[in-house]
Formats: C-alpha cells, sequence, structure tokens
C-alpha cells in the first residue's frame, strides 16, 4: 500500500489535488479536516469539541487527531494507497505516524508539499468561505489559521526534506497545471 501525504498551508489546494489523485489511481482521499467536519455534523460530544477548536482556526490537540488517523488506517482493507490530507500537522504527529506505520510495516513513499504565496492563499480561502460557508473560512480565522500553519507545521518541512520522499510543487498555476506535475511524482511509485 502506498502511502502519500498532501502538505500545505490552508487554501494550498490539497484537498482538491487530493480528490484528482483519488479518482486516476484508484487511492483513498484521507482527509482530517473532512473527517473532522464530519464528526462536528454528527452532533456528537466529541464533535462538539472538535468545533470549538477549527471555528477559532485552532489545531485540535495531537492526541484526538492520532487516535482518530489510527482508528482510520486501521479500517483499511488492502487499499491500492492512501493519500493524507491535512496530517500530519506537527512535530508531534509526524513522529507519531512514522511509528504507526513502521508496526505496520508500511512507510511514507511520496510527501508533497504544495506551495502558493500567502496573498494566493487568502484570495482563495475567501472565495472558498462565500461558497462553501465553513466555519473557519473567515478573514480573521484564515489570518490565524495561516499563522499557525507558520508556527506548528512548516517545520516540519526541515523534518521531511532530510529524506528523498519530499518534493515541492507550486499551485500558483491552477489545478490541472498543479496536478499535472503531481501525477508525475505518483506516476514514480505507482505499484
Ligand atoms: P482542513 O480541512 O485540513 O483545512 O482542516 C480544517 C481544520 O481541522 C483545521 O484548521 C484544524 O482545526 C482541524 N484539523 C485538520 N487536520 C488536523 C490535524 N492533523 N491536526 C490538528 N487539527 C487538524
Amino acid at each position: 500500500m502506498r502511502i502519500i501525504i498532501l502538505f500545505g498551508a490552508p487554501g494550498v489546494g490539497k484537498g482538491t489535488q487530493g480528490a484528482l489523485i483519488a479518482e486516476k489511481y484508484g487511492y483513498l482521499h484521507m482527509s482530517t479536516g473532512s473527517i473532522l467536519r464530519e464528526e462536528v455534523a454528527r452532533n456528537t460530544p466529541l464533535g462538539a469539541e472538535i468545533e470549538s477548536y477549527i471555528s477559532k482556526g485552532h489545531l485540535v490537540p495531537d492526541k484526538m487527531i492520532c487516535n482518530i488517523v489510527v482508528e482510520e488506517i486501521n479500517k483499511l482493507k488492502g487499499e491500492k494507497g492512501i493519500i493524507l490530507d491535512g496530517f500530519p500537522r506537527t512535530l508531534a504527529q509526524a513522529e507519531f505516524l512514522d511509528i504507526m506505520l513502521f508496526e505496520k510495516g508500511l512507510k511514507i513513499d511520496l510527501m508533497i508539499d504544495i506551495q502558493a504565496n500567502r496573498k494566493t492563499l487568502i484570495d482563495r480561502l475567501v472565495k472558498r468561505g462565500t461558497l462553501s460557508h465553513r466555519m473557519d473560512d473567515t478573514l480573521e480565522t484564515i489570518e490565524k489559521r495561516l499563522q499557525i500553519y507558520e508556527d506548528q507545521t512548516s517545520p516540519l518541512i526541515g523534518y521531511y526534506r532530510q529524506t528523498d520522499r519530499y518534493n515541492t510543487i507550486s499551485s500558483e498555476k491552477g489545478i490541472e497545471d498543479t496536478f499535472e506535475h503531481i501525477a508525475e511524482l505518483v506516476d514514480t511509485i505507482v505499484e
């Protein structure tokens, strides 16, 4: 089973590209943000706690998200590959992922760091907020999420850059151009 990590700031296009990879290669798209939003929509006590973090633009605690990811990974049955979209987001999550994959005889096959400049990200997220009414796509929360990305998530680039699985792709030129470059990378790991 191939493991791809889609990494990058909010608004960089991880969700869109994850869905395209899933469609083309038959891999499972695992978006932690979507899993969390589904739990919120179920109106459970856990969902209410999750909502209090997401609505402020904060990350949910590492322990909570790691438990959720383990549960999702344990549900898998013979998938050709999985695309992790939005996980890991902290060093603790990255270390946890390495251990969990090692225990399962798996490894990260490809890490794709998608990049775009700050103005592009803000424009995209504001636009998405007006279309989808996502609770965290308001200007104030967007700024907070970008700051948290800088502080807590971007240091992971140093963690992964030491490996030969790390690749950078720009998403400035739009969805199709970005996917063309991503597909070239995925082609190199397809079994
Ligand atoms: P996303 O859909 O990936 O932009 O995620 C939306 C929100 O879900 C984030 O702003 C966080 O509040 C939460 N979230 C998603 N993935 C994680 C993660 N790996 N660690 C902590 N919080 C997360």
